[in-house]
């Protein structure tokens, strides 16, 4: 399958599926695709820029912290004092999942660097 269609479709197909039994939305408002990824670690990471989330999620699916461990935010606190909330949310979700959000995240980099040149 083509990697842009891979990326859309399949998300919006699982989508689906997960509507047709639960009768809701997986992502509940979100956009379908790519932008409703970004649109969801925007939001749990409260941070804007696409490099910066698809960096932090890169870093959070490859490194295992310790609760005692400083925070990923860069302030001098320890996780279980700071983002250890947003950091078990992430471990939640399966590998694979995150590495394909990433794939994704950084196809609409690409889109949006590619619209701002035009
Ligand atoms: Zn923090």
């Amino acid at each position: 399958m083509p990697e842009h269609l891979e990326l859309l479709v399949v998300p919006y197909l699982a989508n689906q599926l997960y509507f047709d039994s639960e009768e809701e939305w997986a992502n509940g408002d979100y956009e379908h695709g790519a932008e409703g990824i970004l649109q969801f670690y925007q939001e749990l990471f409260e941070m804007e820029a696409i490099e910066e989330v698809i960096n932090l999620l890169s870093f959070l699916n490859t490194q295992k912290m310790n609760r005692n461990d400083n925070c990923f935010c860069g302030k001098k606190e320890k996780l279980k004092r700071c983002h250890l909330q947003t950091y078990n949310i992430v471990k939640d979700l399966s590998k694979r999942r995150i590495e394909y959000d990433i794939l994704a995240l950084k196809w609409l980099s690409k889109k949006l660097l590619k619209l701002k040149s035009i």
